[in-house]
């Protein structure tokens, strides 16, 4: 039998305001646990909430880019539970009437074809505090900081048939809520997690199947591993004559398995209800043409332009725009020193984001600036650096020797393309070469690459591989 994969995802995104969503508390990461927990992120009796504009004007934003409807009036609910970290006994939400309504997204696929999807809605939403297992032996201690963090929960349509596509999706709100500057989207710390649904059902079959949903994955890598797990889970229960029940779920990633948690609580679990303690939010029409002017460009548009401006590869494009700042670094490379797109793109996309993947870090702190960088595809582009000469003077940059000039210079790594002194040397290899010239005159051409070979040990890597096999050519020719 043959199985379908339905999955949808809800994605919490932490607003980057510098204040909680419902009072003036700060929202820093890494303070001291209880140090930014105010009276109202603890709902002690009689205390008011007051809404943070800054975290409507996100919501606003996040929904014009995915042409989602903005809802002129929504309200906050009371999603009311117990739990430790839940000191209220609710969170304030928003259910009936989020303020972000259906939206869509385009997603690449990987056989190159775009697909798109469906967001649901997006709403405005305080998080829990956090509870710490590991600090205390035999307890547990309870942090508040978090508590009162503004978050917008995007929720997408059951619309992603794979994991793979389900990354892309995640991958493509990751990009977006950054170029907004709405969402910092550190993952490690939190700042944006997802819950996957997932459910099977036969090949064909239009009714969906009973579905899980994974609780809390904080990586892209732990979102695919999560749900290929809890996709092959469901189909060998099936398979086995069991039933897939609705539950929540938990990833275990050092085991790569997903546990029970507890079976689904239902909305009217919650017992859902107006905040009476809130005004309804209202847009106004003036407030929504003051949020669209300030929309950035966005990562469809820019990537576009690049096709269009630099002439580059819809990949390539693809590439140097899934983040903005590193869109940003390569437009600043090539206004720096007006050197060519491809070129600059292929360096950026090639031995910058290698160093950048291997020391684990975000172009924002790259030890080469985009300053730096232009200063050395200047001199690949001029043919004074070959490629490998120009690897070499990459690494004595991003070690912090300076620009590409005062390091060639320091290092004494200029390429040789000083026709008369290649000659020279290429003269003096075919003399003593006669059993290797005799055969490339027999007709072996591929001996060529052992006079290659010689010039570049005799120059160490410094001669212009081109001039070289130009004038090896023509010695040999003769
Ligand atoms: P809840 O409020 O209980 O979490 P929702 O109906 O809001 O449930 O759906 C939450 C998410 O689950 C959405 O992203 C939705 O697309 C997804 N979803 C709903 N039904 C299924 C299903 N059968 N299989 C996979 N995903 C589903
Ligand atoms: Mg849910």
């Amino acid at each position: 039998m043959s199985w379908e994969t339905v999955i949808g995802l809800e994605i919490h995104a932490q607003l980057a305001t510098d204040s909680k969503i419902f009072s003036a508390s700060s929202t820093a990461y890494g303070a001291e646990p209880n140090k930014q927990a105010s009276i109202i992120d603890l709902g002690m009796p009689g205390v008011l909430p007051v809404l943070n504009e800054k975290a409507v004007a996100m919501a606003v934003k996040f929904g014009l880019a995915i042409d989602a409807e903005i809802a002129p009036r929504s309200v906050f609910a009371r999603k009311n539970y117990f739990y430790p970290d839940l000191p209220k006994g609710y969170q304030i939400s928003q259910f009936e009437l989020p303020i972000v309504g259906l939206g869509k997204l385009e997603i690449e696929l990987e056989s190159g074809q775009k697909k798109v999807i469906g967001v649901t809605r997006a709403h405005l939403e305080e998080d829990a505090g956090k509870s710490l297992h590991e600090d205390f032996d035999g307890m547990t201690g309870i942090d508040l900081n978090r508590a009162g963090t503004p978050l917008l929960e995007i929720v997408s349509e059951p619309e992603m048939a794979n994991a793979k596509e389900a990354v892309a999706y995640m991958k493509k709100i990751h990009s977006l809520v950054r170029y907004l500057g709405i969402c910092d989207g550190n993952m490690q710390e939190g700042s944006f997690r997802c819950d996957a649904n997932v459910s099977v059902r036969p090949a064909g079959q239009e009714e969906f199947g009973t579905r899980a949903e994974i609780k809390n994955i904080n990586s892209f890598r732990f979102v695919e591993r999560a749900i290929n797990h809890e996709v092959n889970r469901q189909i060998d229960l099936i398979e086995d004559g069991g039933t897939v029940v609705q539950e929540t779920r938990l990833y275990d990633p050092d085991r790569d398995e997903t546990r029970s948690m507890r079976s689904k609580e239902e909305a009217n679990d919650y017992r859902y209800f107006p905040d009476p303690d809130l005004l309804p939010v209202e847009i106004t029409p003036e407030f929504l043409s003051q949020m669209r002017e300030q929309l950035p460009e966005l990562p469809e548009q820019k990537k576009q332009r690049f096709i269009e401006q630099y002439s580059l590869s819809e990949y390539d494009a693809s590439a140097l725009t899934s983040n903005r700042a590193t869109a940003e670094y390569y437009e600043e490379a090539i206004k720096l020193e007006a050197t060519d797109p491809k070129l600059t793109a292929n360096w950026v996309m090639g031995e910058l984001s290698a160093a950048l993947n291997e020391h684990n870090l975000d172009i924002e702190s790259s030890p080469v600036s985009a300053e730096l960088f232009a200063t050395l595809v200047k001199r690949i582009e001029d043919q004074t650096l070959s490629g490998k000469l120009a690897k070499e003077v990459f690494e004595y940059m991003w070690q912090g020797e300076g620009d590409a000039d005062t390091i060639i210079e320091k290092r004494g790594l200029k390429q040789i393309t000083d026709s008369g002194a290649l000659e020279e040397i290429i003269v003096g290899i075919l003399k003593d070469s006669p059993d290797q010239v005799a055969q490339f005159k027999a007709g072996n051409d591929k001996i060529i690459g052992f006079f290659v070979g010689k010039v570049m040990q005799q120059t160490k890597g410094k001669a212009n591989p081109v001039q070289v096999n130009e004038l090896l050519q023509k010695l040999l020719q003769a």
